[in-house]
């Protein structure tokens, strides 16, 4: 057993985005879920809050960056996206009306949940954490969002852009004044997974084409490397090549200089 897996700075890797906006990435755990903490002065708004595999994770986060946590909004209701979630510390939680329900009665059984994060034993924990004991937490207290919202804290200012495909309520952040866009599942340099029971590649599609349209410096997404730069990639051939996989309905994978988006049908 690795004792400095028991260290939450250790545990967990921090990249800085830009100054004050930080990813905070599971690097231990197969499919590398980040989470995203902007810091304006004293508080902290998280955007997703990953596995809660460290049980006082959001406390360890305000420890960390000497802030306060009230605000969590979800890019979708994954459970490695909500399940750090702490009753005691959050007070609002915002997540997309139609895939709320699934916060508080989630679709996939605890047993298949422990087996993906498990990964036939490749992750590694700390030693106060047992995944066989590994169960979800129920949030039945949380505000909708919808396309179109702007949610105003402090000096920033996300825009809502609701992305589905993926999942039926992903959304995608955009962080005005920097023109960071906080994808969510919906875009990253990785497996992206548009097969699952309540994804749809059509609507995926669309999704990606409003992405498109968008004055992006940096797409931010939510599992492996999450920063890609805006000249890294060129979404209209990326989109051009998703068409085909469509058209011929296999997976496929996209190369972009040293980016290799795969997508998952
Ligand atoms: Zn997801
Ligand atoms: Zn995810």
């Amino acid at each position: 057993m690795d004792k400095r897996l028991d260290n939450f700075e250790y545990y967990y890797r921090f990249i800085e985005i830009i100054p004050g906006i930080i990813a905070i990435q599971e690097q231990f755990i197969n499919y590398k879920a980040s989470c995203f903490l902007l810091i304006d002065g004293k508080e902290g708004i998280l955007i997703d809050a990953l596995s809660g595999i460290f049980p006082d994770f959001i406390y360890q986060l305000e420890r960390k960056f000497n802030i306060k946590i009230k605000n969590l909004y979800l890019t979708h209701a994954h459970y490695d996206h909500f399940n750090g979630y702490d009753k005691d510390l959050i007070e609002n939680v915002y997540v997309h009306s139609s895939e709320a329900k699934w916060l508080k009665d989630y679709y996939l059984k605890i047993e298949e949940i422990r087996q993906e994060i498990d990964n036939n034993g490749k992750s590694k924990y700390p030693s106060f954490f047992n995944i066989n004991d590994f169960d979800l937490k129920i949030i039945s207290n949380y505000m909708e969002l919808k396309d179109g919202d702007t949610i105003n804290s402090g000096r920033f200012s996300l825009h809502v852009i609701h992305t589905p495909g993926h999942s039926p309520g992903s959304i995608c952040f955009y962080e005005i004044s920097n023109k960071i866009l906080f994808c969510g599942d919906t875009l990253y340099d990785g497996l992206i997974d548009v097969r699952d029971k309540y994804s749809d590649r059509i609507q995926y599609l669309y999704s990606l084409e409003i992405l498109a349209k968008l004055d992006i410096k940096l797409l931010i997404g939510s599992h492996e490397e999450p920063i890609i730069k805006k000249d890294e990639i060129n979404l209209n051939n990326l989109i051009d090549f998703y068409k085909d996989l469509i058209r011929n309905g296999c997976s496929g994978k996209y190369f972009s200089g040293q980016k290799h988006i795969e997508f998952w049908l």
